[in-house]
């Protein structure tokens, strides 16, 4: 994080449009002791990172976040962390890019990888094939789908979170750049530029099973065994879906053209009682409206880094960056 802290902040310089890079700080609110303790712990493991971070006491944080943060036992706090417009940063970065000579091909899938004696020399396109000395792979929540296809193993599963978009509203905390984010159990904010907020329950999640579920059920026990309170289980249709196991080769129609965007439904009475948490807690949002809800694809790794398996024949495959 602090690398790409230190990335963002020089794309912010770079770039020449507005990406609505600010450094708004993050509060994460505890609401007892036991979660006091809990981010106690966090810093002490930061600290020798010298992150900004720090804790609040209840009357620094209520200095901080007004009323709206009354019932709680304190914070930490980080001020520094930053935010972007994703609508913005991601045209305003292809731009970039485009500038500085890179050729940028939109509504592209690509199907497979090219190899030749060990190493990559180019990718098949749905347009035909590009040749090149090396793939970054960038494929988010289907990546795994299209290693696996080349018999990799990528230990990535993706999760469902749902999460809401409000109306503009006036600002909820007194930060010096703005509200910044608001982390808490039932309801967690991030006040855009616009004015409006986006607003979601950190870790509510459905994991719908696909077959990697169970190739990569070692690699995830530890973090099932913390989290198995807020991780839904779903079985059915997602193991033929776009996650599921599949295998084509550079002649084939892949699944990244089969199903360009995975967007399913979002979990409408979970985001109804995020939205009821956050106005209880927030008068400030009381007369703001949910204007958009989406369900987010998540990927999740078994651990911080994510290493296609040394198991694999990966390693001989040069060219993969
Ligand atoms: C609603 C929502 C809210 C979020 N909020 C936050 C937040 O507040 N803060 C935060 O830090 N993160 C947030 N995230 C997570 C963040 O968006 C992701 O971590 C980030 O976008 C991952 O970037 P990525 O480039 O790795 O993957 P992605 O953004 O998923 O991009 C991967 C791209 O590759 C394309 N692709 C995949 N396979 C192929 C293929 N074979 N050929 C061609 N193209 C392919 C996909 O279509 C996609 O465009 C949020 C995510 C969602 C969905």
């Amino acid at each position: 994080m602090i690398e790409a802290q230190a990335l963002w902040r020089r794309h912010a310089a770079a770039l020449t449009e507005d990406i609505g890079y600010r450094e708004a700080g993050c509060t994460y609110l505890c609401a007892d002791d036991a979660e006091m303790e809990r981010r106690t712990r966090w810093l002490e493991a930061a600290r020798s990172y010298r992150l900004g971070s720090r804790l609040l006491s209840q009357r620094e944080l209520a200095a901080r976040s007004g009323a709206g943060a009354a019932g709680f036992r304190g914070a930490l706090h980080t001020p520094d962390d930053a935010q972007a417009e994703p609508a913005l940063a991601v045209p305003a970065l292809a731009h970039r890019a485009a500038r500085l000579g890179a050729e940028l091909r939109e509504a592209t899938a690509v199907r497979t990888l090219i190899r030749s004696a060990g190493r990559v020399t180019g990718v098949v396109t749905e347009h035909g094939p590009v040749a090149c000395e090396a793939v970054i792979p960038a494929g988010g929540a289907r990546s795994r789908t299209f290693f696996e296809n080349l018999g990799l193993a990528l230990p990535q599963l993706a999760i469902r979170a749902s999460v809401l978009r409000t109306s503009p509203g006036p600002e909820i905390a007194a930060g010096p750049n703005g509200t910044g984010a608001i982390g808490a159990a039932a309801a967690s904010i991030r006040r855009r530029l616009d004015g409006g907020c986006s607003i979601a329950r950190a870790g509510a999640a459905r994991f719908d099973l696909v077959p990697a579920g169970f190739r990569h059920f070692a690699a995830f026990l530890p973090m099932l065994r913390r989290r198995w309170r807020i991780v839904g289980l779903g079985l059915g249709r997602s193991c033929f879906g776009p996650l599921g196991r599949q295998r084509w080769d550079g002649a084939d129609r892949s699944p990244f053209e089969a199903v360009r965007i995975i967007d399913p439904a979002p979990d409408a009475p979970l985001l109804a009682d995020v939205m009821a948490a956050a106005q209880a807690q927030w008068i400030v949002l009381a007369t703001s409206i949910p204007t958009e809800i989406r369900m987010a694809i998540l990927p999740r790794c078994p651990g911080p880094a994510c290493p296609v398996s040394p198991a694999s024949p990966c390693k001989a495959i040069r060219g993969i960056a």
